[in-house]
């Protein structure tokens, strides 16, 4: 279709629960190598959290069902990526509004708050070795390919691709933020874990997105 409905969106959060699940020991490979190795269990805990409180609440407005997700990452992910993650979807609910369907450049819109939460939270920018690497390529393609008139499936496909090779860009970079920078030069050869798991969440978006 050409909206982002909530059925869509359900299916995102079930196809991310999912893909953090079957990464988690990479995730946690990832984050052993330049940081404290829980951000495969961070995530874990984070999403099965997620997937609980949605099912528990059936929200029916994207508003109502981002705001949930995110809430409940803040206060089930006790690592950075808990409140990073749980402000991404806090400000998309917000800007998504209280409907239950949004077209390409409302989606673009959204997405674009939720990595403004995250940059405001974590005062990282592009190029720092974080989930951001993975996150702006990602929706700078999306926005792209809405506005050269791409549907939103192909759109969100080319989000994923430039989500991926944001996350492989990072591995020789030094790490400017987090956990991971405390090793300086030493954190450089090793791709960064959140954007890793950043990149999971748009594939699981281009997974659901129909
Ligand atoms: P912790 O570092 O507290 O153990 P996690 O291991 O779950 O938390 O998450 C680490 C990931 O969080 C990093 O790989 C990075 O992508 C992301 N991250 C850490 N600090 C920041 C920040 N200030 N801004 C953006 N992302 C960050
Ligand atoms: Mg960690
Ligand atoms: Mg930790």
């Amino acid at each position: 279709s050409s909206l982002f409905t909530l059925d869509t969106a359900k299916d995102w959060l079930d196809r991310f629960d999912a893909a953090v699940h079957e990464h988690k020991a990479h995730l946690t490979e990832l984050d052993s190598a330049i940081g404290d190795a829980d951000h495969g269990s961070n995530m874990a805990r984070g999403v099965t959290a997620v997937n609980q409180a949605v099912a528990g609440a059936a929200p029916d407005t994207l508003d109502e069902m981002f705001k949930l997700v995110g809430m409940t990452l803040v206060s089930s992910v006790g690592g950075a990526s808990g409140p990073l993650y749980g402000t991404f979807f806090l400000r998309f609910g917000v800007d998504a509004g209280a409907t239950e369907s949004l077209d390409g450049a409302g989606l673009a819109a959204a997405l674009q708050a939720g990595l403004g939460g995250v940059a405001a939270r974590g005062k990282a920018e592009q190029g720092d070795k974080t989930m951001i690497d993975a996150m702006a390529p990602a929706l700078e393609s999306f926005a792209a390919a809405i506005e050269a008139g791409d549907s939103l499936r192909d759109a969100a496909r080319a989000a994923a691709e430039a989500a991926a090779k944001g996350r492989d860009a990072t591995e020789p970079w030094e790490a400017r933020k987090g956990r991971a920078s405390y090793l300086g030069e030493r954190s450089a050869g090793h791709i960064d874990p959140g954007a890793a798991s950043t990149t999971l969440l748009f594939e699981a978006l281009a997974a659901a997105q129909s």
